[in-house]
Order: C-alpha cells, then structure tokens, then sequence
C-alpha cells in the first residue's frame, strides 16, 4: 500500500533499524521504545488489522510468532518473559494500520495494561 509507513519501511523507501528480514517479513527497532527491549515484526503483506487476517495468511501468522520468539531469545528475554502485543483498532491504541507484533520487554510488565 503505497502510503503505508510499514509497506515503505519493507520496501526500504523509508529508512529504520531493520535486524531481521526474510522473503515474508521483516523486524525492526520501535522508534519509540516503551521497554528496554521493544522490537517490532512485521509481515511484508499489507494487513490493515488483525481483523482481517484470513484462513490463507495462517502460516505467515504463525510465522511473526516464531520470529518473535527468535528475537526475544537472542535479546535475553525469553527466559525472563515477555509481552507480544498486537493493537487493533483505535481503542487499542493502534496508530499504523499494518498488522505488527511488539515485542516488549527487559522490565517488569503490568497488568491490567494501560
Ligand atoms: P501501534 O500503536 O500498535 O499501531 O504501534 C505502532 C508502533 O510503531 C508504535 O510503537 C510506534 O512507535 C512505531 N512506529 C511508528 N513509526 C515507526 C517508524 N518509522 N519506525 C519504527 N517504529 C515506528
Ligand atoms: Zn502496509
């Protein structure tokens, strides 16, 4: 999609600290860290929301995940735990319409979330 921040990032028109990247996805550094790990993974398919995930993009969901769980053992989290968080709609927060994953952690995380 062509005025989609994260479609700009995969297709390298707009830089950012990419640390991962495969035919399907890639992971980048959040511009805004909330954690002193908060690390974003991203499919290169142009996915509005979780809302419209369908049955074909399973494998690539699942996909994010083990990325994710790679980058959270790499970065040291993994035993300690961490949060993967996924935003849909304004409620939630979310504020770029391309599904991610945040990878949140190195502190204590709470909950209720905010
Ligand atoms: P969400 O609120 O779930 O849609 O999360 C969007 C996230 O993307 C926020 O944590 C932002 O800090 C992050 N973000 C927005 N623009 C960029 C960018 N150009 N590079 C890296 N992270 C970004
Ligand atoms: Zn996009």
């Amino acid at each position: 999609m062509s005025d989609c921040i994260f479609c700009k990032i995969a297709q390298k028109k707009v830089p950012a600290k990419i640390i991962y990247e495969d035919e399907l996805a890639i992971a980048l550094e959040d511009i805004s860290p909330q954690a002193p790990v908060h690390t974003l993974v991203i499919p290169k398919k142009h996915i509005p929301t979780s809302l419209d995930i369908r049955e074909e993009d399973n494998a690539l969901l699942g996909h994010l995940f083990q990325i994710a769980n790679r980058i959270a053992c790499e970065k040291g989290i993994a035993k300690r735990g961490f949060r993967l968080v996924m935003n849909c709609n304004p409620e939630s927060g979310q504020a770029v319409y391309h599904i991610h994953l945040h990878i949140l952690g190195g502190r204590q995380m709470h909950w209720p979330p905010g």
